[in-house]
């Protein structure tokens, strides 16, 4: 079986398979796994959610706007929920 999660192949995947994590708000994580939520609807996830209940993954915030930097650390913390 291919590594998908590692290796040379995250290289063609969009920022090379990593981003902020919508459910813990981990920076520069590796987002490659999927929960679906109540709805039907996938989150793509980091390792350490993968395993999280529909109703926590309800709870996943919009990322597209959420900065990379350290100075936004504040706000990404008052975001955060305990998984
Ligand atoms: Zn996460």
């Amino acid at each position: 079986m291919a590594k998908t999660k590692r290796g040379k192949g995250l290289w063609n995947v969009p920022s090379k398979g990593r981003g902020t994590c919508p459910i813990c708000l981990s920076t520069r994580i590796k987002l490659l796994y999927t929960v679906t939520n109540s709805e039907g609807k996938q989150v793509t996830v980091c390792k350490k959610c993968s395993s999280v209940e529909a109703k926590v993954a309800d709870k996943a915030v919009n990322t597209v706007n959420l900065a990379f930097r350290g100075k936004h650390r504040r706000v990404l913390n008052q975001q955060k929920q305990t998984v």
